[in-house]
């Protein structure tokens, strides 16, 4: 588990290479720059006509307090490119600090008043939500994110949002299982798939949203039946990750799973002819139909940030239009701006209905959850 710390410090020569090849809409997206600028008035006078011209110029080296530290959960690799646009952009420079998210969690709680951290970004609702339950993050205050994002993938107590979407739906081996079989998360805890499931560990945060959701939805007592349900239809012990998981019902151990999508676009960019097929959940009009499980990857400031300006700006920046795609494509997720573009392949898989409920819920009924899959010998 290495602990990577970088540092990115771009001039205005590499703001100058950004605006040729970004392409992006700078008059709809203009956010104010954490650089301090500076009004320069200059008056003279040519035969008795005063002219006046105001420059505005930017300081060449921004004071060392604007640097954003982010301690991040997610792959360096996907997220530095992004960072460097906005530094590009904005003259901001941005420390990127990566581990998991357990141990970011721990470090900010040890480090107290004297992190160095500025901002938290990692995946799931119910990661964020643990996060702003342990007093780590500030409210964010941003009326960008609040147009942004919708309400829905935020914090009800605005101490944090999504920032992309990630689908946690049901995959199936096309030779065995006809898209006619297959219909909600429920029914795969029909006894018709006896020996036929194959789902990863209860332990990840991932199922426990989802079990939370379904808590929200159902009620505990139904949820239990349906989680009790899905242990008797195993066909193999649960899997340390969804990959893992794909792979089975590639290699015929199962017909059917649960997983998130951008995996699934993961393999198929390496193998297009993966044989597994992809299954929005819960998409009839039926009282089970309240749409596929959609969770968030997101950000919020932290509460003893010594530059919270800064990175509030990045997490508007994010949401914005120009860092949107990028950032969602970046793995594979969805855009959690409405009308932003996503990639070809995603598109491949047609629309889905989300489900409606707010995020914040995940974390919200986490305990229950475990609690619930636990009684259920869901390993
Ligand atoms: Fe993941």
């Amino acid at each position: 588990m290495s602990l990577t710390t970088h540092k990115t410090y771009l001039g205005m020569a590499i703001l100058a290479t950004f605006s040729l090849i970004s392409g992006c809409d700078k008059s709809a997206d203009q956010e104010p720059a954490a650089t301090e600028t500076a009004e320069i008035t200059e008056t003279t006078e040519t035969d008795g006509i005063a002219t006046t011209e105001t420059a505005v110029v930017e300081n060449a080296e921004p004071a060392s307090t604007d640097t954003v530290t982010i301690y991040s959960s997610r792959n360096e690799q996907l997220i530095q490119p992004l960072l460097d646009q906005f530094t590009a952009q904005t003259g901001t420079p941005v420390e990127l600090v990566t581990d998991k998210t357990g141990p970011l969690m721990a470090r900010l709680e040890a480090e107290s008043t004297n992190t160095p951290a500025d901002m938290l970004l990692t995946v799931d609702a119910g990661n964020l939500w643990q996060a702003g339950e342990k007093g780590l993050l500030q409210p964010l205050n941003s009326s960008i994110v609040n147009e942004n994002v919708p309400a829905k993938y935020r914090d009800s107590s605005d101490l944090w949002t999504g920032l992309s979407l990630r689908a946690r739906t049901i995959f199936y081996d096309p030779s065995k299982v006809q898209p006619t079989d297959l219909s909600t998360y429920a029914d795969l805890a029909d006894p018709k798939w006896k020996g036929k499931l194959c789902l990863r560990t209860s332990k990840k945060v991932y199922n426990q949203s989802l079990v939370a959701s379904m808590i929200e939805h159902y009620g505990a007592d139904k949820t239990e039946e349906i989680v009790k349900g899905w242990v008797a239809n195993l066909a193999a012990p649960v899997f340390s990750n969804d990959t893992k998981m794909l792979e089975a019902i590639a290699a015929g151990q199962c017909q059917v799973g649960i997983a998130n999508s951008y995996y699934y676009g993961r393999i198929l960019e390496d193998n297009p002819s993966f044989p597994v097929k992809i299954f929005w959940a819960n998409q009839g009009n039926g009282p089970d139909d309240f749409g596929t499980h959609v969770n968030v990857s997101g950000a919020g400031i932290i509460k003893n940030a010594s530059n919270p300006t800064g990175a509030r700006q990045v997490i508007e920046w994010l949401s914005s239009d120009q860092a949107q795609s990028l950032y969602a494509s970046a793995d594979k997720e969805y855009p959690v701006k409405p009308g932003t573009d996503h990639s070809e392949m995603l598109k491949s898989w047609g629309t889905f209905k989300q489900d409606d409920i707010n995020v914040s819920i995940f974390g919200q009924r986490q305990a229950e959850a475990i609690q619930l899959m636990d009684r259920a010998g869901y390993e």
